[in-house]
């Protein structure tokens, strides 16, 4: 069976933390703010998986502000969530991040393979986009990051 899941998350940055994107670590002066590692990619790949098992979110599976989840690698909400869908097998992901900085385009690459290895699929099908929202509020300012996500997976019976 193919379904289809979207997946939105947005955190706000405060200075001094890490940028964890996609599970790749960049340079920043800012890192998104956040109970967990605040990865937004991560976040909302988990909400993409969660959304095509119809499984509801990361916030009612998870509950993203109990303890064992602080400063935790965003990498484990991902392989729960696959877990709970029945381990469905990606057979596209677009993920789009949106936000005036940090710098990524010298980190496509790295992002591509860290979502494929995480979804033990090939890197061809991974696609990682940014968008620098053009100025326009938050986003478009630089005082927080997002990303939406939308992938195709194919459930066992
Ligand atoms: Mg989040």
């Amino acid at each position: 069976m193919i379904r289809i899941g979207h997946g939105y998350d947005a955190h706000p940055f405060v200075a001094g933390r890490r940028c964890v994107l996609a599970g790749v670590e960049v340079p920043s002066e800012v890192g998104p703010d956040g109970h967990s590692d605040g990865d937004v990619v991560l976040h909302a790949l988990t909400d993409a998986i969660l959304g095509a098992a119809a499984q509801g979110d990361i916030g009612s599976v998870f509950g993203t502000t109990r303890p064992e989840w602080r400063d935790a690698p965003s990498s484990r909400f991902v392989e729960e969530a696959l877990r709970l869908a029945g381990a469905p097998s990606a057979v596209n992901v677009d993920v789009t991040v949106v936000g005036a900085r940090p710098r990524l385009a010298d980190h496509r690459q790295a992002m591509r393979e860290s979502v494929a290895r995480l979804l033990s699929t090939g890197v061809e099908n991974v696609s990682v986009k940014f968008s620098s929202g053009n100025g326009l509020g938050e986003l478009g300012r630089g005082e927080g990051i997002a990303a939406t996500v939308v992938a195709l997976f194919e459930l066992g019976p």
